[in-house]
């Protein structure tokens, strides 16, 4: 379908008059007849405005021109499983599962494939037909690509390794031993610490992605370790990232 009919049909279907919907996306009645004629077509921030108001993606509203498919599990992508933003704007990348809330949920490709391997063994695939898939699907996908970024042959798994003998090494007291670091995107993992002057601070950027792990402590709290080339760090925290105490933040 093209753009205006559908402008048309979703109008109609939300009972609007051309009118009302024009004061709704502040252009005139004009504007509105121009779009469902298809003289014109809104522009980006209308377009916007359009999805919010009748909760379909911008891709909807353009006709379907891109398949979209989420890019970090692979899965096609309609207006009722695509992911949104904490304001309510569609998040055309990734699906409501995926993404939710503003956060990332899966940080490591062995659980994703873990998780929806179990999905499409009901599905007449068998468990490692749906696993060779995944395999082959998911490090061409967005969001797995860039968590590769900080990969380089044979060298990366040197480095991780290095960096867990260092973080052992720091001893810190009741933490259990580090046997493996995940990839982790910032946003994910950047507590607010507080400090001895009563000020709560972050260390890291939510846009770049890091190595760590959470370990499960004796007394219930977490031990969250995290590195890159720059630093290591350890805190503790309890259930959901609670009461976070920074222990260990130091340059390598
Ligand atoms: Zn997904």
């Amino acid at each position: 379908m093209e753009t205006k009919n559908i402008i048309l049909e979703l109008r109609n279907r939300h009972g609007m008059s051309q009118e009302e919907l024009a004061g709704k996306v502040f252009v005139t009645r004009q504007a509105v007849s121009r779009w469902e004629t298809g003289e014109t077509l809104p522009n980006t921030e209308t377009l916007k405005l359009l999805s919010g108001i009748f909760d379909v993606s911008i891709n909807t509203l353009l006709g379907s021109p891109r398949k979209l498919i989420c890019q970090c599990c692979g899965m096609p992508l309609d207006d009722a499983t695509t992911s949104k933003e904490p304001d309510g704007s569609f998040n055309e990348d990734y699906c409501k599962w995926c993404y939710a809330d503003g956060n990332y949920t899966y940080h490591d490709m062995d659980d994703l494939i873990n998780v929806c391997v179990k999905h499409m063994a009901g599905q007449g695939f068998t468990e490692e037909q749906a696993r060779t898939y995944m395999e082959q699907t998911l490090p061409e996908l967005g969001y797995w690509k860039q968590h590769k970024e900080l990969e380089d042959g044979g060298k990366f798994e040197e480095f991780k390794a290095q960096l867990i003998d260092e973080l052992n090494a720091l001893n810190v007291k009741g933490m259990p031993k580090v046997e493996k670091l995940n990839a982790l995107v910032g946003a994910y993992v950047n507590l607010a610490y507080p400090m001895p002057n009563g000020a709560n601070v972050k260390f890291l950027d939510d846009n770049a992605t890091y190595l760590g792990n959470q370990l499960e402590g004796e007394d219930g709290r977490c031990f969250g370790v995290l590195a890159n080339a720059d630093f290591l760090l350890v805190s503790t925290y309890g259930k959901d990232c609670a009461d976070p105490q920074l222990i260990v933040y130091r340059k390598r």
